[in-house]
């Protein structure tokens, strides 16, 4: 995410490397780049200019009060301006309504049904609602069935009137369906065009004259840079929206979008969406990803999303397992399978403080497992519960089987036996002989 831009703020910090005090000319030297890493991240020239000339006022000003070098100052500064022009404080939606209705905006592409779809499944299983998806596009028969597919995938109820072409009429429907059937939560999926235009804007304004929606989200697509930011402004002056949903951060993003879009609008970012996957949103936290931007990483999220995969009963009968020297590969791929719903492993390494740096120029295949996954399943159930009974032959068979070589297999018999080595240390004698060395 943003390593371009990543990397030029860190090449612009360089230039105070050395530096004993913070100056005019130093100061200047350093946000000239800082500027031209924004401009070229695609922020709005107006913007940037502002940006700098804050952080300027700031460091010049601050500098005799702190004991930070010069370069961690304006790292500081520039992290606290950053998460300033990102809205500052993490923004909630609006679910006080029975049922509370969301309203989708956005144009065709940007990843609204999609997003739908992860809001569904984020209210479902994070926050314990009952939502209804509603399919209104009434022009575009694929996208209703888009919905379909995506509500059967996260077991969520579509609304849809197939035959009707009142998109007003059908949001009122669903919203009489979501009441008489218990649902909280009632996700309104609309039309988009690929442009901006009289007619999409008049539906959109109609549904939502109609059906005053407790939460407009706007979702756009951060690919389309400085466009995504006059799309907003077009969207948020026909429907004063409440929120913004930035879609495909995965992918090559420069940034700008994220950068700037609050300030245009003033309307803060409330979700990111990071996959195809459903599993792929966020919660917009302004701090957390000014800390990625300056290459900070994002502990706090990867704990959280650790935290969300972790099992206690799970975890509890893989202790006992250890303890038993049960261990076996049936397991690890169980492991292998929670690391993988954290989220792919480029955003994971993204996330660790100085890794993505450090592994700048390494190419993080997404599918990383993709071969251990396949040795695992080309062995049979008794070699996976004992290993131990895996010799030459059978590891001919497994690597053929699995489409690897023989290396592979060894290698992955390597790492699981160091693994279960290490397991049953940190869990039996030498754990505790440690601590009572240490006085525990
Ligand atoms: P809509 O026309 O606005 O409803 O857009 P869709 O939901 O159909 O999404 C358009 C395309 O973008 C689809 O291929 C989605 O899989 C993809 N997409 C949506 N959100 C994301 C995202 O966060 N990351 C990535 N990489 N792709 C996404």
């Amino acid at each position: 995410m943003f390593d371009n831009l990543t990397d030029k703020l860190d090449k612009a910090f360089h230039i105070l490397k050395g530096h004993g005090k913070i100056t005019d000319v130093n100061v200047a030297d350093t946000l000239k780049e800082v500027r031209r890493a924004l401009l070229d991240a695609d922020v709005n020239f107006k913007i940037a200019k502002d940006f700098t000339t804050r952080v300027k006022e700031k460091a010049i000003g601050s500098d005799v009060l702190t004991t930070l070098q010069p370069g961690q100052l304006m790292v500081k500064i520039v992290k606290d301006e950053l998460t300033e022009l990102m809205g500052g404080e993490t923004a909630g939606v609006n679910l006080s309504g029975t049922p509370s209705v969301i309203l989708m905006s956005g144009l065709q592409g940007s990843g609204k049904t999609t997003f739908s779809g992860k809001l569904a499944n984020f209210l479902k299983t994070k926050k314990g609602k009952k939502p209804l998806l509603v399919a209104c596009d009434i022009y575009r028969p694929a996208a209703i069935n888009q919905l379909h597919v995506v509500g059967d995938q996260i077991g969520v109820e579509v609304y849809s009137e197939p035959e009707n072409k009142n998109a007003v009429e059908i949001a009122q429907n669903a919203i009489k369906h979501a009441k008489a059937n218990g649902f909280n939560v009632v996700i309104v999926d609309t039309a988009g065009r690929l442009a901006v235009d009289e007619q999409m804007m008049n539906e959109i304004a109609n549904v939502h004259a109609a059906i005053q929606p407790h939460e407009t989200l706007f979702v756009v697509d951060s690919m389309t840079g400085q466009d995504a930011v006059n799309t907003a402004k077009a969207f948020n002056d026909r429907l004063n929206f409440d929120g913004v949903v930035l879609t495909k951060l995965d992918g090559d993003t420069r940034g700008g979008a994220a950068i700037s879009i609050k300030s245009v609008v003033n309307k803060p970012i409330k979700f990111i969406g990071t996959g195809e996957k459903m599993e792929a949103i966020d919660v917009f936290h302004p701090s957390r990803m000014a800390d990625r931007i300056l290459g900070m990483g994002d502990v706090v999220s990867l704990v959280e999303r650790a935290q969300e995969q972790y099992d206690e009963e799970e975890a509890r009968k893989l202790q006992k397992k250890i303890a038993k020297n049960e261990f076996g590969f049936d397991d690890f791929l169980t492991q292998i399978q929670q690391i993988k719903k954290m989220g792919n492993m480029k955003d994971l390494v993204g996330m660790i403080p100085g890794a993505g740096k450090a592994l700048k120029d390494v190419e993080i295949e997404d599918d990383a497992f993709k071969h251990i996954e396949a040795i695992i399943h080309s062995m049979t159930p008794a070699e996976r519960s004992k290993p131990s009974i895996i010799d030459g032959k059978r590891k001919t068979r497994i690597a053929k089987g699995s489409g690897t070589k023989v290396e592979q297999v060894n290698q992955l018999m390597k790492q699981f036996d160091q693994m279960s080595k290490m397991m049953k240390m940190m869990q039996g004698g030498a754990g505790k002989n440690m601590m009572r060395m240490m006085g525990g």
